[in-house]
């Protein structure tokens, strides 16, 4: 299954010496209001990434620039060295509630949709086709519900079959805007399992999440954000006490321990899906 991505090469207009995804100054306003400012920072290809930061920080603005949806007012979004316009190596699974789930369509289609970009509009999908959609579904284990309605599917699997909609799309780079809101920690760790193959596949990963302790478990860099880049590097210097009272400001509680100091980023989740606390234990 893992030479699932093997046969893609990638454009020849990359240019390879490029680092994979690269922000310079970005910025994104909404009316007056500014979403995103002044964001820069350089994702290799292999990083797993997530972005945190508290509701509104821009996390899903951030997604969309990276995916071409929406127009930075100035700055520039760069994928292997050109711009992101329908870039077919960029796979995005959006944010669940932005999501029509009463679309009647069947796990299979939904897939297979992860292929309109290779097979061109005014083509029928051919066998390459269903074999890769196959075989990205028995990679994320949904090979068994290819043809049940999306709507049926729990929270957790629905969002494998995203997963396998980007397999099957042969992205290079993945973004996922929380996946893990709302999924029991069974569901959760099989969305991560899955996460941590593609990462050994090469596949570049950028995940939203609200959990912080899962952030510093699970990914090599960290996005924390606030409508500015509060900071970005690997968790044990991105997590510390200050830089996250800066991104969080009054939403997070600071509790001093013997062993650490123990903060709580109460942090409250678009839609209504979740309202729980989550926490991080630093170093003293
Ligand atoms: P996050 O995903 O971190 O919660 P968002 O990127 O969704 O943050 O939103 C950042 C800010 O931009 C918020 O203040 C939000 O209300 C605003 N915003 C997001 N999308 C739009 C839009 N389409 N039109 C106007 N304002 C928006
Ligand atoms: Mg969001």
């Amino acid at each position: 299954m893992a030479t699932l991505l093997a046969p893609f090469s990638p454009p020849p207009l990359h240019d390879r010496a490029a680092p994979l995804l690269q922000l310079e100054n970005v910025t994104v306003n909404y009316g007056n209001a500014p979403a995103l400012h002044r964001i820069t920072l350089q994702v290799n290809q292999g990083d797993c990434v997530a972005v945190v930061g508290p509701n509104g920080a821009g996390k899903s603005t951030l997604f969309n620039v990276i995916a071409g949806i929406v127009k930075p007012n100035s700055g520039r979004v760069q994928i292997s060295g050109s711009g992101p316009d329908r870039h077919i190596c960029v796979g995005y699974v959006p944010q669940r509630n932005r999501i029509d789930w009463r679309f009647p369509v069947t796990v299979r289609d939904v897939v297979m949709m992860g292929r309109v970009g290779k097979i061109g509009l005014l083509r029928w999908p051919g066998r390459r086709d269903r074999d890769l959609v196959q075989a990205a579904l028995e990679q994320v284990g949904m090979a068994a519900f290819a043809g049940r309605q999306i709507g049926e599917l729990s929270g957790g699997q629905q969002q494998r079959v995203f997963l396998a909609r980007v397999l099957a799309q042969e992205a290079e780079l993945l973004l996922m805007d929380e996946p893990l809101s709302g999924l029991d920690i069974p569901s959760q760790e099989a969305i991560l399992a899955i996460l941590d193959r593609l990462r050994r596949q090469q596949i570049t990963i950028l995940v939203a999440t609200h959990d912080l302790n899962q952030a510093a478990a699970h990914f090599s860099q960290i996005v924390l954000l606030n409508r500015r880049l509060v900071a970005f590097g690997p968790p044990n210097d991105v997590l510390t006490p200050e830089r996250l009272m800066l991104a969080y400001g009054s939403q997070l509680h600071v509790v001093h321990s013997d062993s650490g100091d123990l903060l709580l980023a109460d942090t409250c989740c678009g839609g209504g899906e979740m309202d729980e606390e989550r926490f991080v234990r630093t170093e003293g």
